[in-house]
Protein backbone atom coordinates (compact mmCIF):
# COMPACT_ATOMS: atom_id res chain seq x y z
CA UNK A 1 0.00 0.00 0.00
CA UNK A 2 1.63 3.08 -1.03
CA UNK A 3 1.40 6.20 0.54
CA UNK A 4 -0.32 4.88 3.68
CA UNK A 5 0.86 7.39 6.05
CA UNK A 6 -0.72 8.39 8.96
CA UNK A 7 -3.28 7.63 11.37
CA UNK A 8 -4.52 3.52 11.30
CA UNK A 9 -7.25 2.09 12.88
CA UNK A 10 -5.79 -1.55 13.64
CA UNK A 11 -7.34 -4.44 15.92
CA UNK A 12 -5.36 -4.47 19.05
CA UNK A 13 -5.46 -8.54 20.12
CA UNK A 14 -3.98 -9.72 23.75
CA UNK A 15 -2.10 -13.40 22.60
CA UNK A 16 -4.50 -16.29 22.59
CA UNK A 17 -4.64 -18.00 25.77
CA UNK A 18 -4.95 -21.90 24.31
CA UNK A 19 -1.29 -22.14 23.31
CA UNK A 20 -2.24 -25.04 20.81
CA UNK A 21 -4.82 -23.05 18.82
CA UNK A 22 -4.06 -22.94 15.27
CA UNK A 23 -4.90 -19.96 12.67
CA UNK A 24 -8.37 -18.75 13.64
CA UNK A 25 -10.32 -15.40 12.95
CA UNK A 26 -9.22 -11.99 14.54
CA UNK A 27 -11.49 -11.47 17.63
CA UNK A 28 -11.91 -7.79 17.61
CA UNK A 29 -10.00 -6.86 20.29
CA UNK A 30 -9.71 -3.24 21.74
CA UNK A 31 -9.58 -0.60 18.84
CA UNK A 32 -7.17 1.59 19.00
CA UNK A 33 -5.30 4.23 16.75
CA UNK A 34 -1.89 3.52 15.53
CA UNK A 35 0.57 5.87 13.07
CA UNK A 36 3.36 4.00 10.81
CA UNK A 37 2.50 0.72 10.73
CA UNK A 38 4.15 -0.85 7.73
CA UNK A 39 2.90 -2.74 4.20
CA UNK A 40 4.19 -6.12 4.18
CA UNK A 41 6.80 -6.57 1.50
CA UNK A 42 8.01 -9.32 -0.36
CA UNK A 43 11.07 -9.36 -3.27
CA UNK A 44 10.32 -7.86 -6.91
CA UNK A 45 12.43 -11.22 -8.04
CA UNK A 46 13.73 -14.27 -6.46
CA UNK A 47 17.65 -14.95 -5.19
CA UNK A 48 19.60 -17.64 -5.18
CA UNK A 49 22.01 -18.85 -2.85
CA UNK A 50 24.42 -21.46 -2.87
CA UNK A 51 26.87 -23.06 -0.32
CA UNK A 52 27.78 -25.86 2.09
CA UNK A 53 25.18 -26.45 5.39
CA UNK A 54 27.41 -25.25 7.82
CA UNK A 55 26.50 -28.57 10.47
CA UNK A 56 25.53 -31.37 7.52
CA UNK A 57 28.41 -30.28 5.17
CA UNK A 58 26.59 -30.70 2.11
CA UNK A 59 26.00 -27.91 -0.69
CA UNK A 60 22.57 -26.58 -0.85
CA UNK A 61 21.16 -23.63 -2.66
CA UNK A 62 18.30 -21.39 -1.07
CA UNK A 63 15.80 -19.58 -3.52
CA UNK A 64 14.03 -16.83 -2.17
CA UNK A 65 11.06 -16.14 -4.04
CA UNK A 66 8.44 -13.09 -3.85
CA UNK A 67 5.03 -14.52 -2.28
CA UNK A 68 1.76 -13.23 -1.84
CA UNK A 69 0.76 -10.73 1.31
CA UNK A 70 -0.30 -13.53 4.29
CA UNK A 71 1.94 -16.17 3.51
CA UNK A 72 4.60 -15.17 5.53
CA UNK A 73 8.11 -16.97 5.04
CA UNK A 74 7.72 -20.75 4.30
CA UNK A 75 10.43 -23.16 3.65
CA UNK A 76 9.68 -25.23 0.62
CA UNK A 77 12.01 -28.61 0.57
CA UNK A 78 12.44 -29.30 -2.96
CA UNK A 79 14.32 -32.07 -2.47
CA UNK A 80 11.64 -33.73 -0.71
CA UNK A 81 8.71 -33.18 -3.48
CA UNK A 82 8.20 -29.72 -2.51
CA UNK A 83 7.04 -30.26 1.21
CA UNK A 84 6.45 -27.32 3.23
CA UNK A 85 7.54 -25.95 6.10
CA UNK A 86 6.52 -22.28 7.74
CA UNK A 87 9.47 -20.29 9.48
CA UNK A 88 7.56 -20.55 12.91
CA UNK A 89 8.29 -20.70 16.51
CA UNK A 90 5.80 -23.49 16.51
CA UNK A 91 7.95 -25.57 14.51
CA UNK A 92 11.33 -25.21 16.32
CA UNK A 93 12.68 -28.17 17.37
CA UNK A 94 14.93 -28.18 20.96
CA UNK A 95 18.39 -28.18 19.92
CA UNK A 96 21.44 -26.34 21.97
CA UNK A 97 23.68 -25.49 19.74
CA UNK A 98 21.64 -24.74 16.55
CA UNK A 99 18.60 -23.49 14.81
CA UNK A 100 16.02 -25.78 13.88
CA UNK A 101 12.29 -26.01 11.93
CA UNK A 102 10.98 -29.70 12.62
CA UNK A 103 7.30 -31.17 11.80
CA UNK A 104 5.54 -34.14 10.22
CA UNK A 105 9.35 -35.86 9.08
CA UNK A 106 10.46 -32.57 7.44
CA UNK A 107 13.51 -30.47 9.17
CA UNK A 108 14.92 -26.88 7.88
CA UNK A 109 18.62 -26.71 9.87
CA UNK A 110 20.52 -23.42 10.02
CA UNK A 111 18.16 -21.07 9.05
CA UNK A 112 18.54 -17.71 11.49
CA UNK A 113 21.03 -16.08 8.93
CA UNK A 114 18.37 -16.00 6.45
CA UNK A 115 15.52 -15.32 8.47
CA UNK A 116 17.53 -12.48 10.29
CA UNK A 117 17.94 -11.09 7.09
CA UNK A 118 14.48 -11.15 5.82
CA UNK A 119 13.61 -10.08 9.40
CA UNK A 120 15.84 -6.47 9.63
CA UNK A 121 14.76 -5.80 5.78
CA UNK A 122 11.17 -6.09 6.32
CA UNK A 123 10.72 -9.49 4.13
CA UNK A 124 7.66 -10.47 5.42
CA UNK A 125 6.32 -13.19 2.58
CA UNK A 126 8.73 -15.01 0.40
CA UNK A 127 8.77 -19.02 -0.80
CA UNK A 128 12.15 -19.95 0.51
CA UNK A 129 13.08 -23.34 -1.86
CA UNK A 130 15.93 -25.21 0.01
CA UNK A 131 17.18 -27.86 -1.95
CA UNK A 132 18.72 -30.16 0.92
CA UNK A 133 18.33 -29.95 4.64
CA UNK A 134 20.36 -26.74 5.26
CA UNK A 135 20.29 -23.61 4.60
CA UNK A 136 23.66 -22.53 3.17
CA UNK A 137 26.31 -20.81 5.54
CA UNK A 138 27.95 -18.53 3.33
CA UNK A 139 30.25 -16.34 4.90
CA UNK A 140 28.81 -17.52 8.37
CA UNK A 141 27.19 -14.29 8.50
CA UNK A 142 23.78 -12.60 6.73
CA UNK A 143 25.40 -10.33 4.52
CA UNK A 144 25.43 -12.23 1.36
CA UNK A 145 21.43 -13.14 2.08
CA UNK A 146 20.74 -9.58 2.83
CA UNK A 147 22.45 -8.13 -0.25
CA UNK A 148 21.09 -10.85 -2.94
CA UNK A 149 17.73 -9.72 -1.68
CA UNK A 150 18.04 -5.82 -2.01
CA UNK A 151 19.69 -6.15 -5.69
CA UNK A 152 16.51 -7.97 -6.35
CA UNK A 153 14.75 -5.28 -4.91
CA UNK A 154 11.43 -4.89 -2.57
CA UNK A 155 7.97 -4.28 -3.38
CA UNK A 156 5.32 -2.94 -0.74
CA UNK A 157 2.07 -4.80 -0.79
CA UNK A 158 -1.45 -3.74 -0.41
CA UNK A 159 -2.14 -5.80 3.32
CA UNK A 160 -1.01 -3.92 6.16
CA UNK A 161 1.46 -6.09 8.36
CA UNK A 162 0.62 -7.23 12.19
CA UNK A 163 3.24 -6.37 14.92
CA UNK A 164 3.95 -8.47 18.59
CA UNK A 165 4.11 -5.21 20.98
CA UNK A 166 5.51 -6.80 24.12
CA UNK A 167 3.60 -5.19 27.02
CA UNK A 168 5.22 -6.62 30.01
CA UNK A 169 9.11 -8.26 31.19
CA UNK A 170 9.51 -11.24 30.05
CA UNK A 171 12.64 -13.65 31.20
CA UNK A 172 13.98 -16.78 31.04
CA UNK A 173 17.43 -18.05 31.91
CA UNK A 174 19.69 -18.22 34.84
CA UNK A 175 22.48 -16.40 37.44
CA UNK A 176 24.64 -17.55 34.45
CA UNK A 177 22.95 -16.51 31.38
CA UNK A 178 19.47 -14.68 30.97
CA UNK A 179 17.42 -13.69 28.10
CA UNK A 180 14.32 -11.05 28.88
CA UNK A 181 12.14 -8.52 26.64
CA UNK A 182 11.02 -5.32 27.82
CA UNK A 183 8.04 -2.90 26.41
CA UNK A 184 9.91 -0.27 24.02
CA UNK A 185 8.77 1.82 21.24
CA UNK A 186 10.90 -0.05 18.75
CA UNK A 187 13.24 -2.93 18.44
CA UNK A 188 16.35 -2.43 20.48
CA UNK A 189 18.66 -5.06 21.70
CA UNK A 190 21.72 -5.25 24.38
CA UNK A 191 23.56 -8.58 24.15
CA UNK A 192 26.98 -8.89 26.37
CA UNK A 193 28.75 -12.26 25.69
CA UNK A 194 31.91 -13.44 28.22
CA UNK A 195 33.87 -16.13 27.55
CA UNK A 196 36.75 -17.88 29.91
CA UNK A 197 39.61 -17.03 26.66
CA UNK A 198 42.02 -14.56 26.45
CA UNK A 199 40.92 -14.20 22.91
CA UNK A 200 37.66 -13.77 23.46
CA UNK A 201 36.23 -12.07 26.60
CA UNK A 202 33.88 -9.93 27.57
CA UNK A 203 31.77 -7.77 24.90
CA UNK A 204 28.76 -5.72 25.19
CA UNK A 205 26.82 -3.76 22.12
CA UNK A 206 23.40 -2.07 22.20
CA UNK A 207 21.50 -1.29 18.38
CA UNK A 208 18.48 0.27 17.42
CA UNK A 209 17.23 -1.69 14.60
CA UNK A 210 14.23 0.55 13.14
CA UNK A 211 16.17 1.29 9.99
CA UNK A 212 17.65 -1.17 7.23
CA UNK A 213 20.49 0.34 7.37
CA UNK A 214 21.25 -0.29 11.07
CA UNK A 215 20.98 -3.79 10.37
CA UNK A 216 23.42 -3.60 6.99
CA UNK A 217 25.62 -1.77 8.75
CA UNK A 218 25.94 -2.49 12.45
CA UNK A 219 24.77 -6.77 12.71
CA UNK A 220 24.80 -8.45 9.00
CA UNK A 221 28.43 -8.73 8.46
CA UNK A 222 29.50 -10.28 11.59
CA UNK A 223 30.03 -14.55 10.99
CA UNK A 224 29.59 -17.02 13.21
CA UNK A 225 32.27 -18.04 15.30
CA UNK A 226 33.41 -20.98 17.81
CA UNK A 227 36.69 -21.66 19.83
CA UNK A 228 39.12 -24.12 18.37
CA UNK A 229 38.62 -26.40 21.68
CA UNK A 230 34.80 -26.49 20.65
CA UNK A 231 34.92 -27.06 17.04
CA UNK A 232 36.11 -30.92 17.45
CA UNK A 233 33.48 -31.00 20.01
CA UNK A 234 31.01 -30.43 17.74
CA UNK A 235 32.41 -32.53 14.98
CA UNK A 236 31.52 -35.78 17.51
CA UNK A 237 27.96 -34.44 18.03
CA UNK A 238 27.91 -34.41 13.73
CA UNK A 239 27.82 -30.78 13.68
CA UNK A 240 30.08 -28.15 12.34
CA UNK A 241 31.08 -30.76 9.22
CA UNK A 242 30.99 -27.64 7.17
CA UNK A 243 32.61 -25.37 8.36
CA UNK A 244 35.90 -23.59 7.63
CA UNK A 245 37.85 -20.73 8.27
CA UNK A 246 35.48 -19.20 5.10
CA UNK A 247 32.23 -19.60 6.71
CA UNK A 248 33.29 -18.85 10.56
CA UNK A 249 35.92 -17.16 12.68
CA UNK A 250 37.91 -19.64 14.91
CA UNK A 251 39.45 -18.43 17.81
CA UNK A 252 42.32 -20.84 18.74
CA UNK A 253 44.92 -20.20 21.86
CA UNK A 254 47.00 -17.49 19.81
CA UNK A 255 44.23 -15.69 18.56
CA UNK A 256 41.74 -15.74 15.71
CA UNK A 257 42.64 -18.10 12.69
CA UNK A 258 42.11 -17.04 9.13
CA UNK A 259 41.22 -13.88 7.99
CA UNK A 260 40.73 -10.67 10.20
CA UNK A 261 37.51 -9.74 12.06
CA UNK A 262 35.06 -7.23 10.94
CA UNK A 263 34.79 -5.80 13.65
CA UNK A 264 36.70 -5.45 17.41
CA UNK A 265 33.48 -6.74 18.68
CA UNK A 266 32.25 -9.09 16.07
CA UNK A 267 31.35 -12.01 18.20
CA UNK A 268 28.43 -10.16 19.99
CA UNK A 269 27.31 -8.81 16.69
CA UNK A 270 26.98 -12.27 15.95
CA UNK A 271 25.77 -13.23 18.72
CA UNK A 272 23.03 -10.12 17.90
CA UNK A 273 22.25 -11.72 14.66
CA UNK A 274 21.46 -15.21 15.71
CA UNK A 275 19.11 -13.42 18.32
CA UNK A 276 17.35 -11.40 15.47
CA UNK A 277 17.15 -14.60 13.52
CA UNK A 278 15.38 -16.77 16.49
CA UNK A 279 13.17 -14.43 17.11
CA UNK A 280 11.95 -13.82 13.64
CA UNK A 281 10.01 -17.03 13.91
CA UNK A 282 7.19 -14.89 16.07
CA UNK A 283 6.50 -14.63 12.63
CA UNK A 284 5.55 -10.34 12.72
CA UNK A 285 7.89 -7.82 13.92
CA UNK A 286 8.77 -7.14 16.78
CA UNK A 287 8.20 -3.88 18.89
CA UNK A 288 10.36 -5.04 22.23
CA UNK A 289 13.88 -4.16 23.65
CA UNK A 290 16.23 -7.35 24.49
CA UNK A 291 18.54 -7.99 26.70
CA UNK A 292 21.18 -10.84 26.12
CA UNK A 293 23.38 -12.03 28.58
CA UNK A 294 25.70 -14.74 27.46
CA UNK A 295 22.45 -16.14 25.88
CA UNK A 296 22.29 -19.05 22.78
CA UNK A 297 19.95 -20.67 20.41
CA UNK A 298 17.95 -22.86 22.94
CA UNK A 299 17.52 -19.83 25.51
CA UNK A 300 16.19 -17.64 22.11
CA UNK A 301 13.89 -20.44 21.89
CA UNK A 302 12.96 -20.58 25.38
CA UNK A 303 12.09 -16.94 25.10
CA UNK A 304 10.00 -17.12 22.24
CA UNK A 305 8.21 -19.86 24.15
CA UNK A 306 7.36 -17.45 27.25
CA UNK A 307 6.32 -14.50 25.44
CA UNK A 308 3.67 -16.80 23.45
CA UNK A 309 2.85 -18.78 26.96
CA UNK A 310 0.90 -15.44 28.64
CA UNK A 311 -0.95 -13.69 26.53
CA UNK A 312 -0.82 -10.68 29.05
CA UNK A 313 2.75 -10.42 28.10
CA UNK A 314 1.72 -8.64 24.32
CA UNK A 315 -0.23 -7.70 22.13
CA UNK A 316 -1.12 -8.79 18.84
CA UNK A 317 -1.61 -5.75 16.47
CA UNK A 318 -3.44 -6.98 13.43
CA UNK A 319 -4.91 -4.84 10.72
CA UNK A 320 -8.74 -5.20 10.52
CA UNK A 321 -8.78 -5.55 6.30
CA UNK A 322 -6.88 -8.54 6.90
CA UNK A 323 -6.62 -12.39 7.79
CA UNK A 324 -4.93 -12.35 10.50
CA UNK A 325 -2.30 -14.34 11.60
CA UNK A 326 -1.94 -15.26 15.43
CA UNK A 327 1.50 -15.20 17.05
CA UNK A 328 3.14 -18.64 16.28
CA UNK A 329 2.20 -21.02 19.18
CA UNK A 330 5.01 -22.10 21.52
CA UNK A 331 6.48 -25.80 20.30
CA UNK A 332 4.97 -28.69 22.19
CA UNK A 333 8.06 -30.92 24.13
CA UNK A 334 9.92 -32.62 21.68
CA UNK A 335 13.13 -34.78 21.38
CA UNK A 336 16.27 -32.59 21.54
CA UNK A 337 18.59 -33.50 19.42
CA UNK A 338 16.69 -35.92 16.80
CA UNK A 339 17.57 -35.69 13.24
CA UNK A 340 14.92 -35.91 10.80
CA UNK A 341 14.41 -34.86 6.59
ZN1 LIG B 1 24.74 -17.54 13.95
Amino acid sequence: MAGSTGVLFVSRVHGSSDPAEGPRAAPRGIRATIAGMRCQRTLKAAARFEGVGLHGGRTSTVTVEPAPEWTGLIFVREDLGGRRLPALQQYRAPMVNATRLEHDGVAVDTPEHLLAALYALGVDNALLRLEGPEVPILDGSALPFARGILERGLVDQDALCPEIVVTQPVGVGDASRRLELHPCDGFRLSAAIDFEHRHLGHQQLTVRLDRVEDFLAKLAPARTFALRRDVERLMEMGLARGGSLDSAVVVGDEGVEGSALRFPDEFVRHKLLDVVGDLALLGCPLRARVIAWRSGHALHGRLADALLSDPRNFLFESPPDGPPKPPAAPAPPGRAGSRAG
